[in-house]
């Protein structure tokens, strides 16, 4: 069997590993990524809808990791596009979050309303405002919460600019290697065996997305991560219907620049069964339409499905308690496209310099912080 060596070794090569081999490569710090795939980002990664909601939540500290992380996209989509020449079509669209019920309007005015109060920006609008600002939009929804900070990127073009920039600054990726078990010197984890090889490393990075509680149990230690199915439709029109995303009954529609409409997702404790089904693709059409009927009309293209890593409401940022050389940096659920530029700088700055801009402690496996006040609001 090989052996290689690296001085930082990631597992997982979805937007969260490939986010951290970026930043880390920015500080030309000699990294391997293992992907067992057969090509990065083609989980959670690639089937997401790309809307960076900064709504998610108004609680500190997780509600600060998601502006930190929206902030870095203006630079980080700059420095991508130069080094890669890759669009990954970052804009600030804002999203439309319309209602149909006056139970629906207290929820999404109440948001607002908490996001003013913190100094965000929401506009809560009448039908009639919503009718202005998008046309399509059925007469039955009786209001709308625009909220302008919110955007879009392209995420399958995300982690492929992220991985080809940090293979352009010297980041191993090795593509179709399954991590298989940790090797150890005495209570030390200094190598990986994986499918192929064995490769040593200083460092090591659990980002595995909802396979981190598999990969973290090799090592004894129990990650309360589990995958939840979301599942997405991709549909096509000739003139554009809408012109930001939308969000409704639990649903997105989310118009791309190449005329494309990505419309989901589900919510689904369905295991790592990752099937699109007739029921899912039904549910999401189902509400699709009765916020954007002229949405019935365009064209079917594709069906996606993905696992998100969900934790115990919120993702896991830091070192394990049992081995101070294993880092995880996963269960991000349903925001993983919004904070993989702040878990890159973070976990990079940890590795590189054992401080970080922003204090990982509330994300510690072992931090309660998340429970004791019931959980946050994570938003896709
Ligand atoms: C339908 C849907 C819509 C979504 N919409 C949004 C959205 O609009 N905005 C947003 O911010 N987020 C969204 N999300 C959530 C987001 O996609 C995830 O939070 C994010 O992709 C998680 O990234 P990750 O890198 O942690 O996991 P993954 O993308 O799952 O990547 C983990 C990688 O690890 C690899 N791996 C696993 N085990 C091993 C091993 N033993 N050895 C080697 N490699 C291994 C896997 O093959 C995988 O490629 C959505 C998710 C879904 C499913």
């Amino acid at each position: 069997m090989n052996q290689a060596e690296a001085k930082v070794i990631v597992i997982g090569g979805g937007i969260i590993g490939c986010s951290i081999a970026y930043y880390l490569a920015k500080t030309g710090t000699e990294t391997v990524v293992i992907e067992k795939g057969n090509r990065v980002g083609s989980e959670a990664s690639w089937a997401a809808a790309g809307i960076l909601a900064c709504r998610a939540s108004t609680r500190n500290p997780y509600a600060e990791l998601c502006r930190y992380s929206l902030a870095l996209y203006p630079t980080l989509a700059k420095e991508l596009q130069t080094v890669t020449g890759i669009n990954i079509e970052f804009i600030q669209s804002g999203v439309l979050c319309i209602f149909l019920t006056e139970d629906e309007k207290k929820n999404w005015e109440g948001l607002a309303q908490r996001r003013l109060k913190h100094g965000y920006s929401a506009e809560i609008l009448s039908s009639e405002q919503v009718q202005t600002l998008e046309p399509s939009i059925s007469k039955k929804v009786i209001g709308g919460v625009h909220f302008p900070e919110d955007a879009q990127v392209r995420n399958p073009r995300l982690v492929k600019a992220l991985a080809c920039a940090a293979a352009k600054l010297g980041t191993k990726f090795l593509t179709g290697h399954s991590v298989k078990q940790f090797l150890f010197d005495g209570n030390q984890v200094v190598g990986v065996e994986t499918s192929e090889d064995r490769i040593l490393g200083d460092q090591f990075v659990i980002a595995a997305g909802p396979w981190s509680h598999q990969v973290a149990n090799f090592l004894g230690v129990a990650l309360p991560i589990k995958p939840a199915k979301g599942q997405m439709i991709i549909a096509e029109t000739v003139e554009p219907i809408i012109n930001r995303p939308i969000h409704g009954l639990e649903t997105y529609i989310v118009p791309r620049t190449d005329g494309k409409l990505w419309v989901g997702p589900t919510v689904e404790d369905v295991g790592f069964d990752d099937r699109t089904t007739l029921s899912g693709i039904h549910q999401i059409l189902e509400s699709a339409i009765q916020l954007v009927p002229a949405l019935a009309e365009k064209t079917l293209l594709k069906t996606r499905a993905g696992l998100r890593p969900k934790g115990k409401g919120k993702p896991y940022l830091g070192r394990l308690t049992e081995y101070c050389n294993v880092i995880v940096a996963s269960g991000h659920y349903k925001n993983g496209i919004l904070l993989a530029p702040i878990t890159g700088k973070l976990i990079a700055e940890l590795i590189t310099k054992d401080n970080t801009s922003l204090s990982l402690d509330p994300f510690g496996v072992n931090h309660n912080t998340f429970s004791q006040q019931g959980g946050n609001e994570q938003k896709e």
